[in-house]
């Protein structure tokens, strides 16, 4: 199939809620093979229908990295069924070249969805794993949610999209997630009790 242009944060289009697949048709198939296509063209490890302008719910994952054989992974119709945990996620998205933030997400999750033969499937990734992370990021996609709603330190984040000639980040758009900072806050004071033992440790 064909290598798509990815949709740019900016475009309004990444902001829409995608549509449920009725049937995984040839037309959808189709829609996977140019995703794959497409994501391995950018080296990502995720891409989803409404980055390349195509707003249906499905995204693809391949985590596979260095020698390691391809492992395409396609998600139709998703739904998360459960979460857990919380983990600081360093993220990056193709729709944002280059811009790296902090986010939270939670560090276990179970899906369920149709793979590229409209066959229903279950799987878990846990432990903060990339497959756990790039599920919930992947997912967001579908409802116009991007990873900077997330966002641990907004100016930060700022920062890095001013120095990529993107657009700042959406305040309104930051979400709310109370179950998630209370336990992202107990992570960042560890690591800076952690940080301050190893600084008088080399002093
Ligand atoms: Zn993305």
């Amino acid at each position: 199939m064909s290598i798509r242009k990815v949709v740019k944060y900016g475009e309004s289009s990444l902001r829409q809620p995608s549509k449920e697949v009725h049937k995984v048709s040839q037309k959808i198939k189709n829609l996977v093979e140019d995703l794959l296509d497409t994501l391995y063209a950018q080296n990502g490890v995720g891409l989803a229908a409404p980055q390349i302008g195509e707003n249906y719910r499905v995204f693809v994952i391949d985590v596979s990295t260095g020698n390691e054989p391809l492992n395409p992974m396609v998600f139709i119709n998703p739904k998360i069924i459960k979460k857990s945990g919380a983990v600081i996620s360093h993220e990056g998205c193709l729709s944002f070249p280059e811009a790296f933030t902090d986010v939270k997400r939670y560090a276990n999750v179970m899906i369920k969805a149709l793979d590229s033969h409209g066959r229903s499937f279950v799987l878990e990734a846990k432990d903060g794993s990339l497959l756990a992370r790039a599920i919930q990021h992947e997912f967001d996609h579908l409802d116009g949610v991007l990873f900077i709603d997330h966002v641990i330190n907004r100016f930060e984040a700022d920062k890095v999209l001013q120095e990529h000639n993107l657009p700042p980040v959406e305040v309104d758009k930051i979400l709310d997630e109370p179950e998630l900072t209370a336990e992202i806050e107990e992570i960042k004071a560890k690591q800076v009790e952690k940080e301050t033992k190893e600084s008088k440790e080399n002093a």
